[in-house]
């Protein structure tokens, strides 16, 4: 097969300001997302230098080498620049002139800038470096679970390996003193044929990390409470009712607990609205603590909150939900302000077996714990059993709570 590299040159460098037009104008479609700007800039700048490089004997030397060298290196840096964009960093934008500078300043100095291999090894040096500092900074916001992060970190390692292994290569292979990129060997041909793959690879996957991380925003809106960070109303609903729907061979139960916080409008009369917020926050972030991953835990509304979680028997459930109660009560962040909460408890195996009728009993267990004096657990079953004429008032009142929510 022969790869004609002028062709590959050329394709490249209009490629690769193509694909900075395109990461550029997913910039302008997306504002909040502000990284895809910065790569689109980082793919013009490098189109440039790419084109200036094809343009050897026909530009001044100074154009095809050192400057298309320093704005390939802009380029690369800009990448670096915007990952640290992407991930909300400080962007150091000075810092993306470095290595160009280095390179220029290299270049100065006669021995380096007349020797073509001192060159190579002083660029792909340069280059390498960029790429793994580029690459370590996407690894770093590896938290937020984008599918297209870790193809973008292995692609900026290899093409640094790739820049690196150049280093070695050259020294036991030098290149002839007048040897042209355009014509020479084998290498060359490589080089822009790797160049190309990079440039189409990388732009894909930044393009699809930030399209990714638009429909994370997006899904997060649309399922996390924005208080307490935990599962919103819909969320709750939804997750508790797969879990329902799921089948549960280990003969566990299905057990939902609902919170309710005790005296709340007093809280907030006294304390004030942000007060208010800091409570309902502490009090879901240690319910989620304390309940686990293996719960289900969302705010319902207002101060109400829910939980789902498979048990063995109802003494488990009510284990778990005396815990929240606790850890809930430590929490107190001064004597004249001990929060508590009411929980009522139920267990699937004691209901007609639907989600609506387990959270209606749920809700009615919570109803004869306020009832009771607050700051308890109530269980379902007992509820029933203590107070059979009020039972179908209870379970009216959670109807009309959940024909509400639907
Ligand atoms: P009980 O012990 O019977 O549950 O009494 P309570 O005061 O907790 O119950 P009630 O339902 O009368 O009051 C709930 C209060 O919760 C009223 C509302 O202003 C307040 N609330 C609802 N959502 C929020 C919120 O997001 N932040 C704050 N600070 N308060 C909220
Ligand atoms: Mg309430
Ligand atoms: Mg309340």
């Amino acid at each position: 097969m022969h790869l004609d590299t002028p062709t590959l040159a050329i394709v490249t460098v209009f490629l690769t300001a193509l694909l900075g037009g395109l990461l550029v104008f997913a910039g302008l479609q997306n504002r909040a997302v502000r990284a895809p700007m910065t790569w689109g800039l980082a793919f013009l700048l490098s189109a440039v230098g790419l084109g200036l490089v094809t343009l050897r004997g026909v530009v001044p030397d100074w154009m095809s080498i050192q400057l298309a060298n320093a704005l390939v290196l802009a380029g690369l840096g800009l990448v670096w620049v915007g990952a640290r964009e992407f991930d909300g960093r400080a962007p150091r934008l000075a810092m993306a002139g470095i290595a160009p500078l280095i390179w220029l300043a290299a270049c100065a100095v006669p021995a380096i800038g007349s020797d073509i291999n001192a060159r190579i090894i002083v660029a792909s040096t340069l280059a390498a470096i960029l790429a793994a500092v580029a690459g370590g900074e996407v690894w770093r916001g590896r938290a937020e679970p984008l599918l297209s992060r870790w193809p973008t970190v292995v692609t900026l390692f290899i093409y640094a390996a790739l820049m690196f292994a150049r280093v070695p290569l050259t020294v036991l292979m030098p290149q002839p003193k007048s040897a042209h990129l355009l014509t020479a060997g084998m290498l060359y041909p490589l080089l822009a044929f790797g160049t190309l793959l990079f440039a189409v690879v990388l732009a894909f996957l930044l393009l699809n990390m930030t399209k990714e991380r638009s429909e994370l925003r997006h899904k997060t809106a649309a399922l996390v409470d924005p208080l307490t960070g935990v599962a919103n109303r819909r969320a709750f609903f939804a997750g508790a009712e797969l879990m329902s729907a799921q089948g549960h061979g280990d003969g566990s139960a299905l057990a939902v607990l609902l919170f309710d916080l005790d005296h709340f409008k007093a809280i907030n009369d006294r304390f004030g609205h942000a007060a208010g917020d800091a409570v309902l926050t502490t009090f879901a972030e240690t319910a989620a603590r304390t309940l686990g991953a293996r719960a289900l835990f969302g705010r319902i509304g207002g101060e109400e909150f829910g939980a789902a979680i498979r048990v063995m028997h109802l003494g488990e459930a009510l284990a778990h939900a005396e815990q929240v109660r606790h850890a809930f009560a430590a929490t107190a962040s001064a004597d004249d302000l001990v929060p508590t909460v009411s929980i009522g408890v139920a267990l699937e195996n004691e209901t007609a077996g639907t989600l609506a009728a387990l959270m209606a009993a749920a809700d009615h267990a919570l109803y004869r714990a306020k009832a009771k004096g607050r700051n308890r657990v109530a269980s379902a079953v007992f509820a029933a059993m203590e107070d059979m004429p009020r039972a179908e008032e209870g379970e009216r009142r959670a109807w009309r709570k959940l024909s509400a929510s639907a």
